[in-house]
Parts: structure tokens; C-alpha cells; sequence
């Protein structure tokens, strides 16, 4: 009997070519947020808000950013991971079958094509050639650098700009203020960790010292940041260490997306050992203690700023604040350790997530501040004061689930010191343990 599901397969341009539309248009990252429908605009000169996504046939929020077609044809497709996934496997697959691999091809699909899903699909294809695609240096740069500008075109304010970012919800919430749709931040991205990769590090330099123009452009920065992460991954993290104090002041930059670009990558080098952490350090503890305070820019007097608009962000950037202290190692025996306080602060908090009390005591123990585990191991439940005088506002007391869970973190971490050296002990395998991988998404 034939394949019975092989009748639900799309046959077809429809199947075998998802990243373009039905005309063979290429499918790129788009709102309908401004486009026109409705009282006054003829039908044949409008467009249909109302799109279904073409895999996973859901409909798609108007201000949301999908993958659709510029001419107006009406095929999307959603950037669920699923969705977005089978669009740009699609373009590998079109890369592939007309046999364009070699590193002068990529090349010019880097340059020339109008499709951002088939120039993603060329930089995987030359990251995995390796020192080959040495060759196509500038043309990474140049996708790293570009300037996608909504603002400025000759098209702003007149009905050609309703394809405008502006108006355009990325985070499906709106919390987020964008700077460019999220299939062109895979792209610098990606352009900037193949660069690291290669060891091109020239241009990731100069954007983070500000000898590049385009070191002013907030979304450059964080790529090339990103980009170094690559070299953490690859456990090449000391060809980054020259970078590690940029790194530490990026963490006060003014623009949240750099800050947890930041410390994402300050992260991914740890394991490279604390040699390369070291000139971050007191950037990193200072992060810790007062994670709000950034400097604003000159023009507005250089205030403080506080403020976090992406909650989840600000807590992401506290965790990789937090592991990257840990990966710095145990400190000099005499002298006092700066991490200790903030970080035994964090473990003991009242209004700790559940994660950042593991982290912070994980921090802790790899520090070496075994002391202040055992401390917190017994954690005495504080009650509040008859006083009212000597603190106010009075200090509330921390409830019992708090409690158990401060002295459960500090006691399992302390334990799981002692069942890691039995472990390897007794290892049968002879081996070395082997550490896992630590994988990001982005
Ligand atoms: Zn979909
Ligand atoms: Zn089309």
C-alpha cells in the first residue's frame, strides 16, 4: 500500500520550497502592522491582515513579525520554532541541490540574494567549511555592519513604509523596543560567531572599542558580543581574553540587549579557566550588587538610569552574572573575597528565585567559600523585632518555605562536594569526567 501520509505532504514549491512564496518571491521577516485595509482602499490595491501561517496553519496577529512576502502574495509562515526551522531547512535545502557550496558561491549569496533565510543558510554552510571560508571574511563583515534603518529611508512617512519596524511586536507583548526584525539579528549574530570562529577577530575588536562607525549601533555591539560567545562554546575562550575587561564594563552598558549580550559571554568563557574571567571581576561583583544602576548617556546629564524593561532579561543577566563568578575560582586564601558577600546575599534573600539560590550557592562552592555554605546551612529563621523605633521599616521575617529552601540549597551543594570526589574516586571508566557542553539558545 502506498504511504497513506504521504497524501497529507505538501507536493510541490509548496513542500520542497517553504522559504518562497507560491511565485517564487523569497519569504523575509515582516509586519502587516501598517499596511492598509479597509474604509477607502480598494480591495484589489489592499492586502489581508488576516494570514494563516502556511505550515502550522494558525492565524498570525497582524503586528506580529512573520516570514512573508514583500509583493503582497499571501503565503507566511510563523516564527514558531517549528515553522521558522522548516523555512530556513528549506533554503539549505535550495543551497544544496544546485550545488552552491563552494566558499565563491556562498560569497555571492552573501552579497547578491535578496532572501535573508538563503544568505543564513550560506553562513552555516561556510561555519562548517571552517578555514576555507577564510575567503569570505568581508563579506561577513559587511552582514555584520549592515545598517537596516526604518527610520530614515526616502520611503518614511508615505504609505511604502508600512512594512516599518515601528509598528511591529517581536516579543508577541510588545515589551520589547526593536531595533531590526529578528531575522536580520540571527544573521549578524551568526556572521559575527562565524567570524570568532574562524579567528577573524579584527572586526569584532574594533566594534567593541569604538574604532568602527558602526560601533555606535546598539544591535552591532551585542552581535559582536554574542559572536565571542562561539569561542567559549569551542573551548577557545583564551583567544577572547584580551577582551574580558570590554566585557566587564559592557556589563553597565545603557542598553539592556548589550548588557545581557554581556554577560551571556563572559559566561561562555569561564570554563577557560579564571585567567581568562580576571580582568572582569570587579566589574562582574559590582554588576551583582547593584544590577540596576547604569550610567546614562552625556546628552542626558549622565544620570543613573534603573531601569529594566525585559524583566526575563534582567534576570537571565543575573544568572550568567552569577555562574561567571563561580568559573573565576577559588581566591587567595588570605585575602577577603569580594564575591562572598553578594553572593551569600543572593542564597539568603527573601525574594530569590528558585534558580538563583542553586546558582548562587553553586557560586559559592567554587569559590571556596565553604564557610559561608555551612553558615547558610543552618540559617536561623529571624524573627521580627519589638522595636519599632530602632529599624524602621521594620524587617519582615522570612517564612518557613524560604527557610527550609535557603538550608536545603546550602546543604545539598555542600553535600554534592563531597559525593563529586567519592564519584571520581571510584570512577570505573578510568576516564577523566568529561564536563558537559553548555548550549545556549538564542
Ligand atoms: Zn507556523
Ligand atoms: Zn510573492
Amino acid at each position: 500500500m502506498p504511504q497513506m501520509h504521504d497524501a497529507l505532504a505538501p507536493a510541490g514549491t509548496a513542500g520542497t520550497q517553504i522559504h518562497r512564496c507560491l511565485k517564487g518571491h523569497p519569504l523575509n521577516p515582516m509586519s502587516l502592522a501598517a499596511w492598509q485595509e479597509g474604509a477607502g482602499i480598494p480591495v484589489s490595491q489592499s492586502y489581508a491582515h488576516v494570514r494563516k501561517c502556511k505550515i502550522c496553519k494558525l492565524e498570525i496577529p497582524r503586528n506580529w513579525v512573520r516570514l512573508g512576502c514583500s509583493k503582497g502574495c499571501l503565503e507566511s509562515i510563523c516564527y514558531h520554532l517549528n515553522c521558522s526551522a522548516k523555512a530556513l531547512d528549506a533554503a539549505k535545502k535550495e543551497l544544496q541541490r544546485i550545488n552552491r557550496c563552494t566558499p565563491a558561491t556562498l560569497e555571492a549569496v552573501l552579497l547578491e540574494e535578496e532572501s535573508l533565510l538563503l544568505k543564513e543558510a550560506a553562513i552555516d554552510f561556510l561555519r562548517e567549511l571552517g578555514n576555507p571560508a577564510r575567503a569570505c571574511a568581508p563579506a561577513l563583515e559587511k552582514i555584520l555592519l549592515q545598517e537596516v534603518n526604518h527610520m530614515k529611508d526616502h520611503l518614511y512617512g508615505s504609505p511604502q513604509s508600512r512594512n516599518s519596524i515601528r509598528h511591529t511586536f517581536l516579543a508577541n507583548d510588545g515589551t520589547h523596543p526593536l531595533q531590526e526584525y529578528q531575522g536580520m539579528r540571527a544573521l549578524r549574530v551568526k556572521a559575527a560567531s562565524t567570524l570568532a570562529s574562524l579567528g577573524e577577530l579584527r572586526v569584532l575588536e574594533d566594534v567593541l572599542f569604538g574604532e568602527d562607525p558602526a560601533s555606535g549601533r546598539s544591535e552591532v555591539i551585542e552581535a559582536s558580543i554574542l559572536g565571542l560567545a562561539e569561542l567559549g562554546v569551542q573551548k577557545r575562550g583564551t583567544e577572547a581574553a584580551h577582551l574580558a575587561e570590554r566585557l566587564g564594563q559592557a556589563l553597565f552598558d545603557e542598553c539592556e540587549t548589550i548588557r545581557i549580550a554581556a554577560a551571556h559571554t563572559l559566561r561562555a568563557l569561564g570554563p577557560a579557566g579564571p585567567m581568562v574571567l580576571e580582568p572582569a571581576m570587579q566589574c562582574l561583583v559590582e554588576a551583582l550588587q547593584d544590577q540596576n544602576k547604569v550610567t546614562g548617556p552625556e546628552k542626558f546629564g549622565g544620570m543613573p538610569i534603573r531601569h529594566w524593561r525585559d524583566a526575563e532579561g534582567r534576570r537571565l543577566f543575573e544568572l550568567d552574572v552569577v555562574a561567571a563568578l563561580g568559573y573565576l575560582g577559588r581566591s587567595a586564601p588570605d585575602a577577603a573575597d569580594p564575591r562572598t558577600e553578594p553572593l551569600a546575599a543572593r542564597l539568603a534573600g527573601t525574594r530569590t528565585s528558585h534558580t538563583m539560590r542553586w546558582a548562587a550557592a553553586d557560586a559559592l562552592k567554587q569559590s571556596g567559600a565553604l564557610d559561608e555554605l555551612r553558615k547558610a546551612s543552618d540559617h536561623p529563621q529571624l524573627s521580627g523585632t519589638t522595636d519599632l523605633l530602632a529599624n524602621h521599616p521594620k524587617p519582615q521575617p522570612q517564612s518557613a518555605a524560604v527557610v527550609e529552601e535557603i538550608r536545603r540549597a546550602a546543604a545539598l551543594t555542600l553535600d554534592s562536594t563531597v559525593v563529586k570526589k567519592k564519584v571520581c574516586r571510584a570512577s570505573i571508566w578510568g576516564g577523566p569526567v568529561k564536563e558537559k557542553a553548555v548550549g545556549h539558545v538564542n
